[in-house]
């Protein structure tokens, strides 16, 4: 078998559960589907650090934050550093990376290990954004998400059909502030889109961190966030309830238009593979960089080691190796991806990178000695949203987590030591993390047995600090 292209779609903050394929609730998307339809679902898909830029890094190093130096979205990611863009290069492969970079730029932190790369600067805006490619900065008439699919496949269009492919086409959507594209302004008009049945959350039988942190859709969402110039303010005389739900729907329609926006374009890019003929001998993977809170916990935005901010979408068809229709629950990382690639590309893998090749767990083979565990680190203490540093372990039944209370120096936190927090969640008996049963001596022996492997999966990471 031939080399796979690899077609990488990553967008911003694209939480699975608004996704048709993952059994969302609230929306539907088709050409999403066509990949899990055309290929396989992985349910247990996490990123060890759930924040945009280290996330980013994390992919492209096959390393954990602490060891490829982007641990929070100050730090950019030095261009010196071994990337699997630049292996693949190497290797033979025509690689592209466009759209939303977010790891910095201008000397040694502009992209490197592509032959061509286009991209917005830092979060980049929705509407009529400036891009950066080798020549300088250029503004272009449209909406982003369109854009960086016009130029994808432009790219795609004019490349060597001799040579595979690794084009990575990065949306900024649906990032915060939820611009829409115009077109889509009518949509979920009628009705309003259900609320999670956590979204009137007390935060009690949780540590602090939850009750403290300033994320709530209703309470800490700014006139920006809530589209008062551009489409109006609520109506008067709203009660607390009814002004919640207000918010909800103002924040949800406009996520989900975006989403919509995404949706239609990667089925363009899945019609383009299908006319041009490769559709079987390209790897097509949808993601996102982390999760996102849809009003879970009355939330929105990531950062926690809870479910709705750890859990990645990853949907991948290649029909040449994966069965479609297929489905995993075996753990997979956001720091298997560039292992995955190289191993298909039959390039070694360096020993120094620290996730796995999911080759076998993508063709139905998963080893009986693959991972239960997984080790998670979010180091931004305080700063945005005041969610403090934490990290922890998931297992497919549990996750212990520990807020550790200091900044520790790290750039962008607040220096504010906090009271040290521990919590535990049974993710069989209570999935939405309702309760945490740290202390609850029924769950001494789990509290036990987690702590010592928390503490193993954090030495093997190499995390010292
Ligand atoms: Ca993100």
């Amino acid at each position: 078998m031939s080399r796979p292209n690899i077609l990488f779609i990553m967008s911003d903050d694209h939480a699975s559960h608004a996704m048709s394929c993952y059994g969302s609730r609230i929306n539907q998307t088709p050409n999403l589907d066509r990949i899990a339809d055309n290929g396989m679902i992985l349910e247990n898909c996490f990123c060890v650090n759930s924040i945009c830029t280290p996330s980013r890094a994390n992919i492209l190093t096959g390393k954990h934050s602490h060891l490829n130096g982007v641990k929070t979205l100050g730090d950019p990611m030095d261009g010196k550093t071994p990337n699997v863009a630049k292996m693949l290069q190497a290797d033979g492969y025509q690689t592209a990376m466009i759209g939303k970079w977010h790891l910095g730029h201008g000397g040694d932190a502009d992209p490197t290990g592509f032959d061509y790369w286009n991209v917005l600067p830092g979060q980049g805006d929705y509407y009529d954004p400036v891009m950066i490619d080798e020549s300088g900065r250029t503004k272009y008439e449209g909406y982003a998400t369109t854009l960086i699919t016009d130029f994808s496949l432009d790219w795609l269009q004019h490349r060597d059909k001799d040579q595979p492919f690794f084009l990575m086409s990065h949306h900024k959507a649906p990032h915060r502030p939820w611009d829409s594209d115009p077109k889509h302004a009518n949509l979920f008009e009628d009705g309003d889109v259900p609320m999670p049945d956590n979204f009137f959350d007390d935060y009690s039988n949780r540590s602090n961190a939850a009750k403290d942190a300033k994320m709530r859709v209703y309470g800490h969402m700014n006139d920006r966030d809530l589209k008062i110039d551009k489409l109006g303010p609520p109506p008067d005389g709203l009660s607390d309830e009814e002004q919640a739900n207000w918010n909800y729907q103002r924040y949800i329609k406009e996520y989900l238009r975006c989403v919509t926006s995404i949706d239609e374009n990667v089925g363009r890019l899945l019609d383009y593979l299908e006319e041009d003929g490769i559709a079987d001998d390209t790897m097509v993977i949808y993601t996102s960089d982390q999760g996102f809170f849809l009003g879970d916990h009355g939330w929105y935005d990531k950062r926690f080691m809870y479910e709705e901010s750890l859990r990645m979408p990853f949907i991948v068809s290649y029909p040449n190796a994966i069965e479609a229709g297929s489905s995993t629950d075996a753990m997979s990382l956001n720091i298997d991806f560039a292992e995955t690639w190289l191993d298909y590309a039959g390039i070694d893998i360096p020993e120094d990178m620290q996730g796995k090749s999911l080759r076998p767990v993508l063709e139905g083979n998963t080893p009986d000695d693959w991972r239960k565990s997984m080790y998670y680190r979010y180091w931004m203490h305080l700063s945005h949203h005041y969610v403090p540093a934490h990290y922890g372990i998931r297992t497919h039944k549990h996750k212990l987590i520990y807020y550790y209370g200091e900044a520790l120096g790290t750039s962008g936190s607040i220096d504010e030591p906090k009271e040290p927090e521990w919590e535990l969640f049974d993710l069989e008996n209570d999935p939405d993390e309702m309760c945490s049963v740290y202390d609850d001596p029924a769950y001494a022996d789990v509290v036990s047995e987690l702590t010592s492997e928390l503490y193993r999966l954090k030495e093997e990471a190499l995390d010292d600090e």
